[in-house]
Order: C-alpha cells, then sequence, then structure tokens
C-alpha cells in the first residue's frame, strides 16, 4: 500500500464525513449490558391490603414492617396510592412465601390478634414484586406496572439504551473507525481469510494504534482481534504474530506518527497493553478474543454485527462477567449493514476461489 493510500485509511478525516449526515444516520450504537441488566426483572407474590382508615398509615407500617420486615427488599415500597377505588392507599402486608400456612387468606389469617391493628386493613389481595432492585429504565417501567419501586437511575445507560449516547462528531469518528476495519476485513477477504477487520484506537489522542484482519489461513487462533492485539503490543515492545507479509496488518507507536509493518522498536514491558484503548472490529468476537480483551484491560468495544458464537452479548456477556478481573463497555451496531454484507463478500469470494 502506498504511503497516500495508508494515509486515506489510517488518518483520521472528520471533515470528509462532514456532509454525509445520512451515512451517520444509517446506524445506531446500542449498549450491550450485562445479563441482569437485560433480563426482565423476576417477580414474587405478595399479600396486598387497602388501608381503610388513612390516619392509621404511619402506625400500620410501622407495625407491619416490624411483624414481616420483608428483608432484603428495600427497593419495594410499602404503601401505594391507588385511584379510582374507595381507598385510596394500599399497603404490602408480606409476602406469599413468609405468609403462614392457610386454607382461605384473610386478614386475620395475615395478622395475628395483636402487635397489628387489623381493623384499619381490607381484605387482602395477591400482588407481583420485583425480587430484585430494577437496574435500568425498561426494567423500572416493566415492574412499576406492578408496584412502585424504587430506583437509581444510571442516566448514561438510559441514554444508551435509547441509541442516543454518541454526539454526531463522536459517530462520525466511530464511522471512521469502523470503515478501517472494514476495509482490512477486505483484505482479508482477498487472502481468502475469514471477513473480519479490527482496528485499536487511543480515544486521548483519537488515532489508530493498529489494523489487523483475520490471519487463520495462518494459524488457527489468528482471528483479528488477537492479530490487532499482538500489533499494539508489537508496538509496545512485544508480539510475536508474523504478520509482516500482510501490509493491510499495521501499528504505530503511541508516540509515532508513522505505521509500521516490522518489528516493533520501543522496548517495554507494560503488561496490560491495551489499557483506556478502544477497539472497533467487524463482527463480535468469540470467547477467546473476548478474552483476551479482557486480559489486555480494553477500554471500551464496537462491534458491527452479532456472530452466532459471539461472547460479547450473544452466547455470552464475557465483558459484564462478576467474576473476571475486568469490565468493559460494549457497543454494537456501528456500520451494522456494512458489517453485516461482509459476510457476504466472504461467502462470495469462498465459493470463488472453490469452483476455480
Ligand atoms: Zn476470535
Amino acid at each position: 500500500m502506498s504511503k497516500e493510500e495508508n494515509n486515506k485509511t489510517m488518518e483520521p478525516q472528520t471533515k470528509r464525513w462532514k456532509g454525509s449526515e445520512c451515512d451517520l444516520d444509517s446506524w445506531v450504537a446500542y449498549p450491550v449490558l450485562s445479563d441482569e441488566e437485560s433480563q426482565d426483572v423476576e417477580l414474587t407474590e405478595a399479600f396486598a391490603a387497602p388501608i381503610v382508615n388513612k390516619k392509621e398509615t404511619s402506625r400500620l407500617l410501622r407495625e407491619l414492617s416490624s411483624l414481616y420486615p420483608m428483608n432484603g427488599l428495600q427497593h419495594i415500597k410499602r404503601v401505594r396510592a391507588v385511584k379510582e377505588k374507595p381507598h385510596p392507599l394500599e399497603v404490602l402486608v408480606c409476602l406469599v412465601c413468609d405468609a403462614p400456612d392457610m386454607k382461605v387468606v384473610t386478614i386475620e389469617s395475615l395478622l395475628p390478634s395483636e402487635g397489628v391493628r387489623r381493623d384499619a386493613l381490607g381484605e387482602p389481595f395477591l400482588v407481583k414484586v420485583p425480587a430484585r432492585p430494577p437496574l435500568t429504565r425498561p426494567q423500572f417501567e416493566l415492574v412499576s406496572k406492578h408496584w412502585p419501586t424504587s430506583f437509581h437511575e444510571d442516566k448514561q445507560v438510559t441514554v444508551a439504551l435509547r441509541g442516543e449516547l454518541f454526539s454526531p462528531s463522536q459517530k462520525a469518528r466511530m464511522h471512521m473507525y469502523m470503515t478501517s476495519a472494514l476495509t482490512v476485513a477486505k483484505a482479508a477477504i482477498e487472502l481468502g481469510m475469514e471477513p473480519v477487520g479490527a482496528v485499536v484506537v487511543d480515544p486521548a489522542t483519537e488515532r489508530i494504534l493498529a489494523v489487523g484482519h483475520d490471519c487463520r489461513g495462518d494459524h488457527p487462533l489468528h482471528h483479528a482481534v488477537m492479530v490487532c492485539i499482538d500489533l499494539v503490543a508489537r508496538s509496545q515492545g512485544g508480539g510475536c504474530y508474523p504478520v509482516d507479509r500482510y501490509p493491510a496488518c499495521r501499528f504505530t507507536s503511541p508516540s509515532s506518527d508513522t505505521f509500521q509493518n516490522g518489528p516493533g522498536a520501543e522496548a517495554s514491558s507494560q503488561p496490560y497493553i491495551c489499557t483506556g484503548y478502544n477497539l472497533y472490529v467487524t463482527r463480535e468476537p468469540c470467547v477467546m478474543c473476548a478474552m483476551a480483551l479482557v486480559h489486555s484491560r480494553i477500554g471500551r468495544v464496537f462491534y458491527g454485527t452479532a456472530s452466532a458464537d459471539g461472547a460479547l452479548g450473544t452466547k455470552y456477556r464475557i465483558h459484564s462477567q462478576k467474576d473476571l478481573n475486568h469490565h468493559f463497555e460494549v457497543y454494537k451496531g456501528v456500520l451494522a449493514k456494512q458489517c453485516e454484507d461482509l459476510k457476504g463478500l466472504g461467502n462470495q469470494r469462498g465459493s470463488l476461489q472453490e469452483s476455480r
């Protein structure tokens, strides 16, 4: 590749994207959250009862909380206001699992004759309450339909789930980085390898540090992400993959302006090579690549399209695995259509080669 071409694909050129708003509108990056944030909140059953004498509310609350403390469910509000019912307030008496065994549920069977003023309560009925606090606004809205719940909102997650986390200028940069990954993926197709490309960026300087494509024709484990991490290691004096004969796979040292494709010059021993860096990859990484990203301490991962065996959202969510010692944010959907189309290009190429 000539130096000029090199510049075209490697250098940030925000200007190029300024006139192409529609391009940026063609995709949305959504966060890939943890299982707990993505799954519906489990519900559990409880008995509630109308408060027939409003003046007794605070005393009832005190007495019920001491009789049935509902430990671990502090997120559930004990009293709710209801419209269009004869009694405007209802209170949670107890969880069904905490209630005494009984054939017919009455307020008398739920409450002992002493300790709680039964005459302030109407007949009990079943409700569903969330077994754990909601973590996202969609979860909160869903559980709130059953019973009022407190919610400590992470505003960034809420905005991200709406697909509005990134500003147009941020999106323009993301667009450009993923375009570089797409370009290098096409180089892999030409070589008859898997159509996957990856780019590592230092968000502090907005510079691309390494570009790599799938090289599993050489070695079954040389996936694009592995190649890219190895190239970052090369820029820091480490790295060992023999990808020098592929001109599209290249790196630059964080402090230099020139790209290299030869042995790394700066010898250093940085144990966590991708600390603070972002990865752009055309398709969702597999388990091995996702684990390599954990070990390299990647900052954020952006991918275009999901993979059937993907480990950052599809099969697993390794980036949010509690028992791992590093977690990172993952976003999917950057240039989704173009990344999805790569799979077809790879297949076409494959069948062409077979027919030769
Ligand atoms: Zn992989």
